[in-house]
């Protein structure tokens, strides 16, 4: 009898492949192992095993397969019943899932482009015959395509060989030249613990009368101590009491001076230390536990609202304990990875080598270890910490996932497909495997609150910060009285300066937080008015003052910047908007003697971009952070005493219906970076509109106000958590067949569901690389099914492709659009 397996082919195919097999391949292949296959007339792809039977496929001849690849299942029978349930519910296809799931080091292609891994020293003796073949030719070319080594060792296939040289560490991938960012260790030097108190220190001076240079050096340390509580480093030491490195040393010797590292590195765990107790908990995390234990019970997921710095993560902690102590894996989901190295140091103190962090940024062999060790429920990999993609690894015995931050947006890939919600996603994960769900916020989004007020999640909540540190003070301050009184110095109003000041005077730091959208500077011809546009995208360039350039956001377009008006020849051109470049520049002038720092997707655009600032900010290097939105996602500065939003207005101004609500979420956790250790800190937020009530809803941290206004709003207008929204964006280069295309489909729509079909419309940027852009919204209500819906429309879109004109046009679902 025939032998057949179904294949995933990590493309946008509608169903799996068959392929042909024989009757010992049959014995040994399983689901979730990977093979080598070709496809199309020369192609080759690694594919994914669905299932082995023996029907022939009936539209087509089966094709063999190349190769085995796996000796066991590297993706199990759980992963892929989750994946199918991704595919289905945000309408994609499985190879897509299967393309976004895996590390590219598994899913090896005749596309492939292979480098030689210059890190490592190769032992040519260690290498097959093979091996040695592929070595040696790229020796003389860096870049092979998998079809060239295919030649160079004559033949077909070549992914195994290729598989053991990225084991042997051998080669790279083409997308993943790696390094490693290492932060400067900077020394600082601070006096002795037995030196602390007022009359040890006479004695120490009095000892030390016969070595005016090393008493010069204690009095100078204990001047610059009092002037600021800055840490001093050895350098600024050695400057101001104008002696020598030796000097210090001696003291340092002697244990009276003692030296210092504030941070080193963030990612990599050395094991040095041994791990230590997890932290008592104070009351109110307490009761927090208590209340999500009993909700667990119930097997329920649970949402914790506790105030930034309530010491959530704390809390997740002991549940993560608990976890592992049972043999069971966790999974710690965060927005965005390079922004919460802190989290990670922090986590490693209690779990030490039990954590894996798992991220895209980093490199294949990391990927597939990590990947392994899960696989293998190795104690490495006991914690996973890692962004929406680590939801794919293949847990075997998961008994706990933590969505931290689970309001945060970036949670929903936005694209390529799958256009997944990763906490939903996480949800249904931990569903399949019986597992615990913990979602934590100080600004949950109105869907998970309300899912918890309607009884479908657990709740509780932490209302105070840990320490009884108090929550920050915040202020709205009116800029449009003083911008009408002329009482503003560039965008800083006479308060927020007066706020600047003081913090500053008193060695503390400041963050600025300006809103990436809508203050994008533009150049505009003051006689004539024209703005540059981008030639591919209908947007207007931006003004990147730190290279001199203008700039497309959206397809990386740039031109110098121009000396003349492109339209009419006018060399009075201005800029116009203001971003954190601006702000930045501001600052400098008006605070001449402090270190400016400014974290925007510019400045964090390098690998380790983002670190190099955090570390900056964090060893004290820096007084004033200005920032973008990056600036609010979680993380812990002691020293920070003073938040300044710039201008409140273009967040609320913002035209989509959670405006609103992420205005509150970001003020709110913006906010949240004042003040958190003993002194009770200090926002300014500045805005045109101080009545608004989303302003005042965030200064007197009224969430529940904020809450009902949103629901009520989104009842009105059919919006989620009410509704369940579909966007179908239509994408073609062709204007005309764009527009009738969606009209056509919109048509359809309509005639099916009635009236709850938005569009055809274009959204703000409605050309982008050239193609031009048309959105649909499909709002479908709770009662609905929403499976139904989605056949429905999938039979629209079948009849829609079967016109000749609309074949080309690409039809991209985004199912709870975000
Ligand atoms: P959140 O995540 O809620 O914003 P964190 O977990 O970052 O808050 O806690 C804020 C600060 O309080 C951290 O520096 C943390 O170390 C400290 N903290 C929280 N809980 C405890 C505890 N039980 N014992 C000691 N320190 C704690
Ligand atoms: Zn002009
Ligand atoms: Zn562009």
């Amino acid at each position: 009898m025939a032998n057949f397996i179904n294949v995933i082919l990590p493309i946008p195919l509608e169903r799996s492949f068959t392929y042909s097999i024989t009757e010992e391949e049959a014995t040994l292949l399983q689901p979730g192992m990977r093979v080598a296959v070709p496809f199309g007339k020369s192609k080759i792809y690694t594919g994914i095993v669905h299932g082995v039977h023996q029907n022939a496929p009936e539209a087509y001849e089966a094709k063999e397969i190349h190769q085995l690849l796996d000796d066991y299942p590297i993706i199990n029978p759980i992963q892929l019943k989750h994946w199918e349930w991704i595919a289905s519910y945000y309408m994609c296809t499985l190879g897509e899932v299967v393309r976004s799931a895996l590390p590219s080091a598994f899913l090896l292609e005749s596309e492939t482009l292979v480098l030689r891994n210059t890190e490592y020293e190769v032992d040519e003796n260690e290498l097959l015959d093979d091996e040695f073949l592929v070595f040696e030719a790229l020796q003389h070319q860096s870049i092979l395509k998998v079809q060239e080594v295919s030649a160079i060792i004559e033949r077909k296939n070549v992914l195994p060989i290729l598989q053991r040289l990225l084991e042997k560490k051998i080669i790279v991938l083409k997308e993943e030249v790696y390094e490693q960012y290492r932060p400067k260790l900077v020394r600082y030097v601070k006096l002795g613990s037995e030196y602390g108190a007022d009359d040890k220190l006479e004695e120490l001076l009095k000892s030390l009368t016969r070595a005016p240079k090393q008493s010069q050096v204690v009095l100078t340390l204990f001047q610059l101590q009092g002037r600021s509580q800055k840490p001093i480093k050895v350098s600024e030491l050695e400057k101001a009491s104008n002696t020598s490195k030796a000097v210090i040393k001696s003291l340092v010797d002697k244990g009276i001076l003692e030296e210092y590292f504030i941070k080193t590195d963030r990612i990599n765990y050395d094991g040095s230390s041994d791990e230590s107790e997890t932290k008592d908990l104070n009351e109110y995390q307490k009761s927090a536990l208590i209340d999500i234990k009993a909700a667990f019970k119930e097997k329920k997921v649970t949402l914790l609202k506790g105030v930034t710095s309530s010491g959530k993560t704390e809390v997740y902690v002991k549940l993560i304990e608990e976890c592992l102590e049972k043999g069971l894996q966790a999974l710690y989901l965060l927005p965005e990875i390079a922004l919460t190295t802190q989290l990670i140091s922090r986590l490693q103190e209690y779990f030490g080598e039990k954590i894996a962090v798992y991220h895209s940024k980093y490199n294949v062999q990391e990927r597939v270890e990590v990947w392994q060790n899960v696989l293998q429920v190795k104690q490495k990999a006991q914690l996973v910490i890692g962004a929406r993609s680590a939801m794919y690894l293949p847990f075997g015995k998961l008994g706990l996932v933590i969505v931290d931050e689970e309001h945060e947006s970036s949670f929903k890939q936005f694209d390529p497909a799958p256009r997944y919600h990763a906490r939903d996603a996480a949800i249904v994960l931990g569903n399949l495997h019986n597992a615990n769900v913990l979602l934590g916020s100080a600004t949950p989004s109105v869907e998970t609150y309300h899912n918890a007020k309607t009884g479908k999640y657990g709740y509780t909540e932490i209302t105070k910060r840990y320490g009884n540190v108090l929550m920050p003070e915040i202020e709205l301050v009116d800029i449009k009285e003083a911008t009408r009184k002329k009482r503003m110095k560039g965008h800083f109003s006479e308060r927020l300066l007066l706020e600047m000041q003081e913090t500053l005077i008193e060695g503390n730091q400041i963050i600025l937080f300006q809103n990436r959208r809508g203050f994008a500077p533009l150049l505009e011809c003051l006689t004539c008015g024209h703005t540059p546009q981008c030639p591919n995208c209908d947007v207007s360039l931006t003004y990147h003052q730190f290279k001199n350039q203008l700039r497309c956001h959206y397809c990386g377009y740039h031109t110098a910047l121009p000396e003349s008006c492109f339209a009419c020849g006018s060399p009075d051109l201005d800029t116009k908007g203001f971003g954190t470049e601006q702000i930045e520049k501001e600052v400098i002038g008006l605070f001449p003697d402090a270190k400016v720092g400014r974290m925007d997707l510019d400045t964090t655009r390098g690998k380790h971009g983002y670190e190099k600032i955090i570390t900056a900010f964090e060893q004290q290097e820096l007084d004033i952070l200005v920032g973008t939105q990056m600036l609010t996602k979680g993380l812990d500065f002691r020293n920070v005493n003073l938040v300044g939003v710039m201008n409140a207005d273009s967040l609320l101004n913002f035209p989509d219906y959670r405006a609103h609500e992420r205005t509150y979420q970001l003020l709110t956790q913006v906010s949240g970076r004042a003040g958190r250790t003993k002194k009770r800190g200090k926002v300014i937020i500045q805005t045109y509109n101080p009545y608004h009530q989303i302003l005042k809803q965030v200064t007197t941290s009224d969430y529940e106000g904020m809450y009902r206004e949103q629901l009520y709003e989104r009842e009105q207008f059919k919006y989620p958590p009410v509704n369940r929204i579909i966007k179908v964006t239509f994408k073609h280069k062709n204007y005309n067949v764009l527009n009738e295309a969606a009209d056509w489909f919109a048509g359809a729509l309509r005639s099916n569901f009635g009236g709850t079909v938005l569009g055809p419309e274009y959204p703000p940027v409605a050309r982008i690389r050239n193609q031009y852009l048309k959105h649909i919204v499909v709002k479908v209500q709770k009662v609905q099914s929403l499976a139904q819906t989605k056949a429905n429309i999938r039979r629209i879109e079948k009849s829609f492709k079967a016109v000749a004109m609309y074949r080309s046009v690409r039809v991209i679902y985004n199912v709870d659009h975000i």
